[in-house]
């Protein structure tokens, strides 16, 4: 058994999970509401905090620990997207935030307190091309002036912090377009209204995402984490985190469907036999099953250099791509093998497939996984 395995907690997670069956995230679903209830018991459970040291209140676990709670809690059909920003956002604060900052901060989020799952790095305007960003903070004395626009901030709405990535110098002054851009930690709690306004979108699924409008946000320049103009370089450094978790979410995702159509298709009598022995509905199961193993693999490679101190920037990326895509692949199956039923909302599968198209673009789109793997691994000329 390999020590990326962790059946204690994945056994603990299925414990925990057990007890938010389809109907509750149906009906928050039906509502668009956020599963605090569940996001309360996996803070109780000491879940979200895997990642803060022991120092700090936390467990002190390794990644391949986050990823398997994740996976966890989407092989058991309910939705990690409600929570899962805390466990990388994490990263950023601890490699890069002072010990004054992580000693105010990460005790009172490892305790429950306090949430950080809001991130805000996307903008209307910039999209992808993040180093375009406009949100600007101006430096005022102890403080900086934000002015500026986010969307797509998930959980802003259920956060007490948000990491904000913005510029503190204009693109056009910088001798490199990843210069100049600063990463703040907003405290929402006194934010908003005071410069702050949070705007929900509706989306196909319930995600209680948001866009944010800033006008004038003062926050302290000890909020600010590391040096100014250095923001971009700390939030790509947790990037390969943030791909692995999303990556191990997938393939929870797609071992959800493979056995909710397995299920399905030994149980469901068409023409006096099951349908599941008919090879048209087995070997789009099946190879929907060896899309999911190949992604775990990978997942499984990234896990192990990321925790050997290694930089496994293409591994993290092939693991979200190939997750993403068997996730998605092994939901279509999972409509089809249901037929109609596939579409009614008592079975779920609806449900998790809207969830799961999601990953194909955020937080980041297959197009720019394939570009990286083109310039950096290929050496193929910059696309963009
Ligand atoms: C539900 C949801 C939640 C999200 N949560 C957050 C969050 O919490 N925080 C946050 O900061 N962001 C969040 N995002 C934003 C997400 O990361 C972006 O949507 C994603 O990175 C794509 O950016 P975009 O939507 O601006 O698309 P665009 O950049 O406009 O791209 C549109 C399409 O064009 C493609 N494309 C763009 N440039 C190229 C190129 N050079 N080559 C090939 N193809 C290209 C893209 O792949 C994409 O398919 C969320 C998004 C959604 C939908």
């Amino acid at each position: 058994m390999q020590a990326t395995d962790h059946q204690e907690i994945r056994e603990a997670v299925r414990r925990l999970c057990a007890d938010y069956p389809g109907d509750y995230w149906r009906d928050l679903d039906n509502d668009m509401r956020y599963p605090t209830e569940f996001v309360a018991a996996l803070t109780e459970s000491g879940f979200l905090s895997a990642l803060i040291p022991e120092q700090y209140g936390g467990s002190g676990l390794g990644l391949s620990a986050a990823a398997a709670i994740l996976e966890e809690i989407q092989h058991a059909g309910c939705n990690g997207g409600a929570c899962h920003a805390q466990m990388y956002v994490m990263g950023t604060v601890l490699r890069h935030g002072s010990e004054e900052q992580k000693q105010h901060w990460l005790p009172q989020i490892a305790a429950g307190k306090i949430r950080m799952q809001a991130f805000g790095v996307t903008e209307p305007t910039s999209g992808t091309d993040t180093t375009s960003l406009r949100t600007f903070a101006r430096r005022d004395g102890d403080h900086y002036v934000v002015s500026g626009q986010k969307i797509w901030t998930s959980r802003a709405e259920h956060s007490d912090l948000m990491l904000l990535l913005c510029r503190t110098t204009p693109k056009e002054q910088t001798a490199k377009r990843t210069d100049g851009l600063t990463v703040l930690l907003v405290d929402m709690r006194e934010a908003l209204g005071n410069g702050m306004e949070i705007r929900p979108i509706r989306t196909m699924m319930n995600h209680s995402t948001t866009e944010i409008f800033f006008d004038g946000l003062r926050v302290p320049v000890a909020n600010r984490i590391g040096e100014e103009g250095k923001g971009f370089r700390y939030i790509l450094s947790g990037m390969n985190a943030e791909r692995i978790l999303i990556a191990a979410e997938c393939v929870g995702d797609s071992k959800w469907f493979i056995e909710k159509a397995t299920a399905y298709a030994k149980e469901r009598v068409v023409f006096g036999r099951p349908i599941g022995q008919n090879q048209g509905i087995q070997f789009p199961i099946a190879k929907a099953y060896a899309q999911m193993r190949a992604a775990e693999l990978m997942v499984r490679e990234a896990l192990r250099r990321y925790e050997a101190g290694e930089n496994p920037g293409a591994e993290a990326n092939m693991a979200k791509m190939l997750g993403a895509d068997a996730s998605f692949e092994a939901a279509n199956v999972c409509v089809q093998t249901h037929g109609g039923f596939g579409f009614a909302q008592e079975y779920d599968v609806e449900r998790k497939f809207r969830e799961t198209r999601l990953y194909q673009v955020a937080p980041i789109s297959t197009n720019l996984i394939l570009a990286f793997l083109a310039e950096h691994v290929l050496g193929l000329p910059r696309s963009y």
